[in-house]
């Protein structure tokens, strides 16, 4: 991957508001030097098709037959890198706790399968989408992400493909140096 991909990639979320530098107060209490929501980028389908066919690049050689993702987040980037690539997209979803695939999806034993995510924060729900596609037979050829923002900490097992890596720490408000610095923080998508 090139810098000028990863640039170009970045500038896309810039343009959406999807990716915000500054000083930020997330939903979970913690401050935050960046915020990154990829729904926002993902909400212009014309990004969203510019980013799938990105991925799908990267994958071709893959022989991939189906895309599975997880919903909600990664359902509207494996439609497009399905569309890219020219083969079926399916989405699992939680019932009980578990992901599992509903609504009629199948895969059938040898499937060559590509697991895809709008972004990796642990690898965990897309190692759990692999484990999803295994136990129904089929054989996961890879997994694709836009962001991999687990610092490299992802221990997904499966070749992984991302376009690009964000590295945004995430501090408790009384030991955040944005706070001693005296930066204002403000809440993602307020209008500062
Ligand atoms: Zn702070």
């Amino acid at each position: 991957m090139t810098t000028t991909d990863t640039a170009a990639i970045l500038d896309r979320f810039r343009r959406a508001g999807a990716l915000l530098e500054g000083h930020f107060r997330l939903t979970s209490g913690l401050h935050s030097p960046g915020y990154l929501q990829c729904a926002l980028v993902l909400q212009h389908p014309r990004d969203a098709g510019a980013l799938g066919a990105a991925l799908a690049d990267r994958v071709r050689g893959l022989g991939v037959q189906t895309v599975l993702s997880p919903a909600l987040g990664g359902i509207v980037i494996g439609q497009e890198v399905g569309r890219a690539l020219g083969v079926r997209a399916i989405f699992a979803e939680r019932q009980d706790g578990r992901l599992t695939l509903r609504r009629g999806f199948s895969l059938e034993a040898g499937e060559r399968v590509l697991v895809v995510e709008d972004v990796v924060t642990t690898g965990g729900s897309t190692q759990e989408t692999i484990d999803v596609a295994r136990e129904a037979g089929a054989v996961v050829v890879g997994a694709a992400a836009i962001i991999d923002r687990s610092g490299g900490q992802q221990k997904i097992d499966v070749p992984f493909h991302v376009l690009a890596e964000v590295s945004l720490p995430t501090y408790d408000p009384d030991s955040c140096p944005l706070c001693r610095e005296g930066t204002p923080v403000v809440k993602p998508g307020s209008r500062a």
